[in-house]
């Protein structure tokens, strides 16, 4: 099996598309999620032949944190209680009057057991049981520690803030909050700031493979020839394009007179002005700018945009691995034939000057402005569902 290097790492793959991802869900974090709701269950007491046989044969009248793992658990049993630690931490516990909460061994009290936190001399010393639970230290609406213990001191003093409710009950991640698997997955997925061009490459109606090679580009993650060469893979990073050039990233999208070529058309049909600047961060730039929104202009820049470097790329590739090259003018027809034939079976919009105008240029069908009455019918006849755009 050859060792292939990943353009992105897999927690990034992972992480959602806003945050930079392409939005996949790592086994390990859908296995955790599905594990949470287990504990959970247990947790609640929900009634069912599961949790009705975990209380039999494991907890035995004990609760959940008062487990200690044996070898002769299941595996199953044993990552439940590895993720003790973690599900810990996405509990809120309500404390009612002469509340039956364990005192030493829930996580009530800032996530992490009291015995976990004090130790066992602290509690024999408290003089209260092992298995007490928390109405022992309650008083009327008040704590009441013992305080001859000095960590208990510190304890009763931290409780001041806790105010006691009707009855005890626990949530997820929230006072009452329910457990749902989109909760559990947001609040134990690893997360990432959110990214400014996710808009930009995924949009209602974009061609996958064009937004793929888009994200890609976003994250500079494209293998140009001059990342090979500081890899050692290559001897030397020349332009494919046959521009005497070194090929970056800057350089293919779009610096290079080939690429410069295809994208200054691109932004012709689209009645955009000519850049003055052509490096990959000119153009992210432009686009945060002046490619999101709602009208079809915007949407016709994202598509262009996306197409051109989907085919450029494509190009260089079929110009370095097949040997085959083509005429920027054949490259231009097929970005105008992909953004087209989306276009117009994706898109109903109004017509209006600016509209029409790109229509003309793009060469697409006037089955794309809406009809006044009957469009949503016609685009069920057509078996398609057309976006509406302004
Ligand atoms: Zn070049």
């Amino acid at each position: 099996m050859t060792k292939k290097r990943a353009k992105v790492a897999w927690s990034q793959v992972c992480l959602p598309k806003e945050e930079g991802g392409l939005g996949l869900r790592r086994a390990t974090e859908c296995n955790n999620d599905a594990l949470m709701r287990l504990l959970w269950e247990i947790l609640t007491n929900k009634h069912s032949l599961w949790v009705s046989w975990c209380n039999l044969e494991i907890l035995k009248g004990r609760t959940l944190w008062q487990v200690v793992p044996q070898q002769s658990f299941s595996v199953t049993w044993k990552c439940l209680l590895r993720l003790r630690t973690l599900l810990a931490t996405n509990l809120v516990y309500t404390i009612g009057h002469n509340s039956s909460w364990s005192l030493w061994h829930d996580p009530w009290f800032q996530s992490i057991p009291l015995r976990e936190r004090l130790g066992d001399r602290a509690i024999y010393d408290s003089g209260l049981p092992t298995d007490a639970t928390i109405s022992v230290v309650q008083q009327g609406s008040l704590w009441n520690w013992p305080l001859h213990v000095w960590q208990l001191r510190d304890i009763n003093s931290a409780c001041s803030n806790i105010s006691f409710g009707q009855r005890d009950s626990i949530g997820w991640r929230k006072v009452g909050g329910a457990f749902s698997f989109r909760a559990a997955w947001t609040s134990l997925r690893s997360s990432a700031p959110v990214v400014t061009w996710a808009k930009v490459v995924w949009f209602s109606g974009a061609i996958p493979k064009h937004s793929f090679c888009l994200w890609l580009t976003f994250r500079r993650a494209h293998l140009t020839r001059d990342k090979l060469q500081s890899l050692g893979i290559l001897q030397q990073s020349m332009c494919p394009f046959d521009c005497g050039q070194q090929e970056t990233i800057d350089h293919l999208f779009f610096e290079c007179d080939y690429t410069k070529t295809v994208w200054s058309k691109v932004m012709e049909l689209n009645n955009c002005p000519i850049p003055v600047a052509w490096n990959w961060d000119a153009i992210v730039t432009w686009a945060l700018g002046h490619t999101i929104g709602r009208h079809f202009q915007r949407w016709m820049r994202r598509a262009g945009l996306a197409a051109a470097v989907y085919h450029c790329w494509r190009e260089r590739n079929n110009r370095i691995f097949r040997q085959e090259a083509v005429s920027t003018n054949l490259l231009l027809a097929r970005i105008i034939f992909d953004v087209a034939k989306k276009a117009a079976l994706h898109l109903c919009i109004q017509d209006t000057p600016s509209n029409r105008a790109l229509v003309e240029n793009w060469e697409i069908g006037e089955a794309i402005f809406c009809q006044p009455s009957g469009n949503q019918q016609g685009a069920a006849q057509s078996g398609h569902t057309s976006a509406s755009m302004l």
